[in-house]
């Protein structure tokens, strides 16, 4: 583990700590613009200018054991960074912790996927993409397959998401995809957020949920500095309500796909935000 930069109260350390944050730096495979290496560090500075109170539920973070363990070592290849996240994710979640992992780009989360196969655990992707490609130019191991390769390391009823919108032909017609657990961005405001969480979550059935957050899911307005934004996304407030909505099932967390060179600020401090709000949707009493 690498990196001085701490997510803002992270004080604790870690054997009297619930939640463990900790970074992978990684975009090697992007197909379009990268930069997403740097960003659990722009995450981090951008907690700064948190408040470490949420008044919302009274969350006192200076109260809360966070510890932040810095980025696992840094790596081109996919196979070596998906290794190292499936390590410190099992080791986390064998310590009965909570990890939250800053990305990077959503490959890092197939590691996630093979630590959740030893816990039982069920991953509900929040992404304006399906990331459903069997492979994305020429790598398995892409962030366009992260929910197939997840699906193959647990299982299609363990797998779900949200906020789909950009949907390749490929993915439309794989016979998986007819069946997978998933809803669109126009089911969202459709039918508000509540109905669609409680769907995905009959669904899954499962009371160890993971939530990988790709910030694309959010709009473009709202969430500039990503590395394939997609128009027409959800906007912060739904994302803050679905964090509440699943807050007692979740077991970890991701937040991927945040890309610094193309943001002008505000996509970070958004993500900073999700890291705070998930701990105080754990926390709330
Ligand atoms: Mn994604
Ligand atoms: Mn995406």
């Amino acid at each position: 583990m690498t990196g001085l930069l701490k997510f803002s109260g992270s004080s604790s350390d870690y054997s009297s700590s619930k939640f463990v944050i900790f970074g992978a730096p990684f975009d090697s495979t992007t197909s379009f613009r990268s930069g997403q290496r740097f960003g659990p560090n722009r995450i981090r500075e951008a907690s700064s200018t948190l408040e470490r109170f949420v008044y919302t539920n009274q969350t006192n973070f200076k109260e809360i054991g966070v510890y932040d363990m810095g980025d696992v070592e840094l790596t081109v290849n996919p196979d070596k960074m998906i290794e190292h996240v499936y390590e410190a994710t099992r080791k986390i979640l064998s310590d009965g912790k909570f990890p939250i992992m800053l990305g990077g780009e959503h490959s890092v989360s197939i590691g996630a996927s093979l630590a959740l196969r030893e816990f039982d655990g069920s991953i509900l992707f929040l992404d304006a993409h399906p990331d459903f490609r069997d492979s994305l130019l020429g790598e398995r191991l892409s962030h366009g397959s992260v929910a197939k390769r997840s699906i193959e390391n647990l299982s299609l009823e363990k797998v779900a998401a949200i906020g789909l919108r950009s949907i390749s032909m490929e993915e439309f017609h794989d016979p998986a995809f007819k069946r997978y657990n998933m809803s669109t961005t126009d089911d969202v405001r459709r039918e508000g957020v509540e109905k669609i969480v409680e769907k995905s979550l009959t669904k899954l059935n499962s009371d160890k949920i993971y939530l990988s957050l790709d910030l694309d899911i959010i709009d473009p307005a709202f969430a500039p500095g990503v590395a394939t934004p997609e128009p027409f996304g959800l906007d912060p407030f739904h994302i803050r309500e679905i964090i509440k909505l699943i807050g007692k099932k979740l077991v970890g967390a991701d937040i991927v796909e945040l890309d610094p060179p193309y943001d002008n600020g505000n996509t970070a401090i958004l993500a900073a935000r999700f890291v705070q709000e998930i701990i105080s949707s754990k926390t709330s009493h």
